[in-house]
């Protein structure tokens, strides 16, 4: 099997709430996506999704992706996509870094791949379970009034996993950390998401002031060196996710005891080729994990809960459903949805979503194997 075409698609995912980051960053209204179409000769398709979550959260830029598979897909072309290692490698070799770029060809040839093998990706990559995955809110308000809102509003359509975004101001911090675990209910899992919005002197403030509701805290400072530089003077257990980019940062992270917990984000990276070696690596250190896309459609949800679920469900605490939060459905209703706060695994071959191509406009670029 040979890859023959790939097509690319733009399309703005328009936020239903104006989102703005931590940290003085700016705020954002709408998602730059990607979609990719891969094309075989033996005529199946195969999609992905390349969705940074706006272009000032992280080092990951739109346009960029579609800049990046104009130069690596004249090295895709041609190749086995059930091959994802030859396809992996083919793209680095094209073009170093740029893992976010990587992501939505990585997941379209998964997608075919699995569809060549009739099997779900999950199942294709060894196994994947069938438990329920409880779908992450994210909670972005700022007063503690409005974080109860927030959260109630997620409640009520059944969500028991929480990511509650702090960062910027000790005090409000502090007071907004134990408003919401005085209103916690049994069995509720509750993330303190940082975003990279405390220096190390404010991330050690908040976390010694709330030792006592031993609570959780993800990215609570800049870089790797920030967060290892805190670790051993507090006592909360930490969550990596935006300095978790490489299967170097990985390693770093369990051999040094950096973080507790992986967030492992897709598209952030590289794909689930990439994303499955950091999977292992947290297994085989203790470390747990929560799984999302990095921001996106229907699509992308699907790729995050296809990794989730060849995780040991008592290892994989939430996933993300970032669908929730846009006002446009590129698959018309179709894939994975909310049901009572859960994603349920498709069983269907290969990702198990596709987009009703007429959501997408016409292609912007389109690569074809020379006859
Ligand atoms: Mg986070």
């Amino acid at each position: 099997m040979k890859i023959t075409r790939i097509t690319v698609y733009h399309q703005d995912l328009p936020l239903a709430h104006p989102y703005w980051l931590s940290g003085g960053r700016l705020k954002f209204e709408v998602l730059d996506a990607t979609f990719v179409r891969i094309d075989t000769d033996e005529g199946l398709v195969g999609w992905g999704e390349g969705t940074p979550w706006g272009h000032t959260y992280v080092p990951a830029h739109g346009p960029g992706i579609r800049a990046g598979i104009e130069t690596m897909a004249p090295f895709v072309l041609g190749l086995d996509p059930r091959k994802v290692l030859d396809v992996e490698r083919a793209m680095d070799l094209a073009l170093p870094g740029h893992l976010y770029a990587k992501s939505p060809i990585d997941m379209a040839c998964w997608d075919i791949a699995g569809q060549a093998a009739g099997l779900p990706i999950a199942d294709l990559m060894g196994g994947g379970s069938r438990t329920p995955k409880p779908i992450a809110s994210s909670v972005g308000a700022k007063t503690a009034q409005e974080t109860r809102e927030v959260m109630e509003r997620y409640r009520q359509r059944g969500y028991v996993a929480h990511s509650v975004k702090i960062g910027g101001d000790v005090e409000r911090d502090i007071a907004r950390i134990r408003d919401v675990e005085s209103i916690r209910q049994p069995g509720e899992i509750v993330l303190y998401d940082v975003n990279r919005g405390w220096t190390r002197q404010q991330a050690l403030r908040v976390m010694r002031a709330t030792e006592d509701l031993r609570v959780m805290f993800e990215q609570p400072g800049e870089t790797l060196d920030d967060i290892a530089a805190i670790s051993g003077k507090h006592a909360a257990p930490v969550s990596v996710d935006e300095s978790l980019v490489t299967l170097q940062d990985a390693t770093r992270i369990a051999r040094d005891g950096i973080a507790e917990v992986f967030g492992i984000k897709l598209n952030r990276v590289g794909g689930l080729t990439k994303a499955a070696r950091m999977r292992d690596v947290a297994l085989a250190h203790g470390i747990d994990m929560f799984v999302m896309a990095t921001g996106g459609s229907v699509l992308a949800d699907t790729e995050a809960l296809h990794l989730a679920a060849t995780i040991p469900d008592v290892n994989c605490h939430a996933v993300w459903a970032c669908q929730d939060m846009l006002t446009l459905d590129i698959a018309g209703g179709r894939g994975p949805r909310n049901i009572n706060g859960h994603l349920h695994l498709p069983e269907t071959p290969g990702l198990g979503v596709h987009p009703d191509e007429g959501a997408l406009g016409a292609p912007v670029a389109s690569y074809e194997v020379s006859a």
